[in-house]
């Protein structure tokens, strides 16, 4: 019998011969993911529901390391905001966006690209000179930003008001994101200064059922509408859902339905098709 310490080291050893780079800790690997710029976007069509055309895109970041995987947000986002490293992420994203579909935006003003923001940009408003630097000499306009906030890790609604005021003032349009799911009280939605309210999946998945919750699902569309909010339904993977929604007046969806998020090339290719659908 071989002593139990002995077989970790040997797995250890393994460890590093075969994965060089597992020996760091994720942050570890995440820091140098950010120095490396490892980070790639892909848009997700948002369409007018009713009719599948193509009014903008939101823009989500994937992490492609060297060895040719591409590993999903929900792997290494929560890990970036815990360490900060989200900010660096959402600069390159930006930059990518710019680099991937300035051309387009530029000439097509009707477009709009929505952007993820992290709790603490969303707080210190540190994010909004880094979209005016990057927008600068693109042609693109800043009523074409549209900047997604979740309220997953929202404290301080006070700070929030005041960047979302200041990013109305330079003219970017705020959506609050996955609303319904964290800790969303009815006051944020009136106290924050808001263009549109984007539906989380869960409750989109929730109109080919009877359930309860699919008449929260009713409630949240009726109250967007009393405050007179962009309604944008998240995962819309059914017709049956597109339908529901369409009958209810919500005007804008995205979702496996109607297109995946898909690398830049691509989604030019798509917009192109379904602008004028
Ligand atoms: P999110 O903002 O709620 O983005 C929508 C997610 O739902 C995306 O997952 C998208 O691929 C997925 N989705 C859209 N339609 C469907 C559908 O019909 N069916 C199913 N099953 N899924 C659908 P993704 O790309 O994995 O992103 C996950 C989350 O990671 C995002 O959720 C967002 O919170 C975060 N994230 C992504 N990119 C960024 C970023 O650049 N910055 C920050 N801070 N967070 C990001
Ligand atoms: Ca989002
Ligand atoms: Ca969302
Ligand atoms: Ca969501």
């Amino acid at each position: 019998l071989v002593p139990f310490g002995i077989c970790m080291a040997l797995l250890n050893i393994g460890g590093i011969v075969w994965f060089s780079r597992r020996r760091l800790s994720p942050l570890g690997e995440l820091q140098i993911a950010v120095r490396r710029r490892e980070f790639i976007v892909h848009y997700q069509p948002i369409v007018e529901i009713r009719t599948g055309r193509c009014v903008g895109a939101e823009a989500l970041v994937r992490w492609r390391p060297p060895d040719g995987s591409l590993l999903s947000p929900d792997l290494f986002i929560p890990l970036a905001e815990s360490s900060g490293l989200i900010k660096p992420i959402t600069d390159q994203v930006i930059t990518l966006v710019v680099a991937d579909l300035g051309q387009l935006l530029a000439t097509d003003r009707s477009m709009h690209i929505a952007i993820n923001l992290c709790a603490e940009d969303v707080a210190t408003g540190r994010v909004l000179p880094v979209i005016e630097k990057a927008l600068r000499n693109t042609g693109i306009q800043p009523d074409q930003i549209w900047l997604e906030m979740t309220e997953r890790g929202f404290i301080d609604i006070d700070a929030a008001c005041t960047t979302l005021t200041r990013a109305r003032e330079l003219g970017y349009s705020a959506a609050i994101d996955d609303f319904g799911t964290g800790y969303s009280r009815l006051s944020y939605l009136e106290s924050l200064p808001l263009d549109a309210l984007k539906i989380d999946k869960s409750f989109i998945d929730t109109i080919d059922t009877d359930s309860a919750t699919s008449s929260v699902t009713s409630h949240i569309i009726d109250m967007a509408k009393t405050l007179k909010l962009v309604i944008v339904a998240e995962g819309i993977e059914s017709q049956y859902q597109a339908d529901y929604l369409t009958k209810r007046g919500v005007e804008y969806g995205q979702g496996w339905l109607f297109a995946r998020p898909i690398p830049a090339e691509e989604f030019v290719d798509y917009y192109q098709k379904t602008k004028t659908a």
